[in-house]
């Protein structure tokens, strides 16, 4: 791949512009949303979207959420075959927001979008240079989140230069991502509404407005080999940083005792404040123990700075609570763990 000279873009009304301007003409470029920073090209050009696969080392069979700035873009574009009435419900309750649906698509969308399904994931994000960015584009934006494959998502601009720069085009600094984790997905294309990744809006929130919703199998729990996913991208190890980390099953004081067995210059604690004042080893704390969406907030930032410390080899954290948002910081941390649990209950 040729060196691109990436340009950063300060938070300004020209530098939407240009940030357009690059995105009409088929370039790349990292845009802020209020969960992760995005990689973004035009979803309706096939070959500029191919790009963004060539950038981040992503896997083609796994495919892309389409953003949008308004729920009428959705026919505007002519997206998808037809907008289920779960749609507009959802649409009304969450959007603008972390929510993603997946309905059936229309001929319109490129097969590098959709990685050959008969379905498309949409999005219409709040945060305000999204929305920006894609009305002066005026194209839908497909965009993955803006890191390179199997690495923790970027949460802030710096962090995109850190895995992007000299492969895309520009990178707009919107400051930090408010949510910090992925977008939720679910599945409208399904009989039942059926939730493919947890994030922000949680199965509670969604139940809420639509009644019965499921939860797919591999939000929680590691795929047999050759199972297929319904989510191309749950599939993978993923937001892992270098250093290998290792999920306790257990109560809290068990989860001090057992680090603090283990504890050298090597080894880290992603914890919660609470544990801070008795763990040996150093903290990384995702926040205090019952606040799920500090925690999701702090997660990948943290993970980075794992990374960045480069002495640590290994990282203990407890397994989340499932409740809520905890479901989203449990799928994530489980896949950066590759679903390496240890179970000292069972000891
Ligand atoms: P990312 O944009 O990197 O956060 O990843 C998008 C997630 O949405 C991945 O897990 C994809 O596999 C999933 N996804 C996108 N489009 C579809 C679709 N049409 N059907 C099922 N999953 C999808
Ligand atoms: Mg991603």
């Amino acid at each position: 791949m040729k060196a691109l000279e990436t340009q950063f873009l300060t938070n300004t009304p020209q530098n939407i512009n240009t940030a357009a301007e690059i995105l009409k003409s088929g370039g790349l470029v990292g845009i802020p949303t209020e969960t992760v920073y995005g990689l973004a090209a035009n979803a309706l050009n096939g070959s500029a979207v191919a790009k963004i696969f060539a950038a981040k080392g992503r896997p083609m069979d796994n495919p892309l959420i389409v953003h949008i700035a308004d729920f009428d873009d959705i026919k505007r574009f002519g997206l998808v075959s037809e907008i289920p009435d779960s749609a507009k419900k959802l649409a009304k309750a969450f959007w603008p927001g972390p929510l993603t649906m997946i309905m059936k698509k229309s001929d319109i969308i490129p097969d590098e979008v959709s990685a050959g399904l008969d379905t498309v994931a949409i999005r219409f994000p709040s945060h305000p240079s999204a929305q920006a960015i894609i009305k002066a584009a005026d194209v839908p934006l497909a965009a993955p989140s803006a890191n390179l494959s199997g690495s923790p998502s970027p949460t802030t601009a710096n962090h995109v230069m850190n895995d992007m720069n000299g492969r895309i085009d520009a990178v707009f600094d919107g400051g930090a991502c408010s949510v910090g984790l992925e977008s939720t997905v679910i599945t409208l294309a399904a009989e039942v509404p059926r939730v493919l990744r947890p994030g922000g809006i949680t199965v509670e929130m969604l139940k809420s407005v639509l009644g019965e919703v499921e939860v797919d199998n591999a939000v929680l729990h590691k795929l047999d080999d050759g199972q297929k996913a319904a989510s191309p991208g749950m599939k993978y190890k993923h937001y892992a940083p270098k250093a290998n980390v290792i999920l306790l099953k257990c109560a809290d004081n068990e989860y001090i005792k057992y680090v603090n067995a283990h504890a050298d210059k090597s080894v880290a604690a992603l914890c919660c404040d609470e544990d801070i004042p008795e763990l040996n080893v150093k903290p990384y704390t995702l926040g205090r123990r019952n606040d799920y969406i500090s925690q999701a907030h702090n997660l990948f930032d943290e993970l980075r700075k794992i990374d960045k410390s480069g002495k640590i080899k290994t990282v203990y954290s407890r397994l989340p609570s499932t409740d809520g948002v905890g479901m989203a910081v449990y799928n994530r941390l489980i896949r950066a763990a590759g679903f390496e649990v240890i179970d000292l209950e069972k000891m």
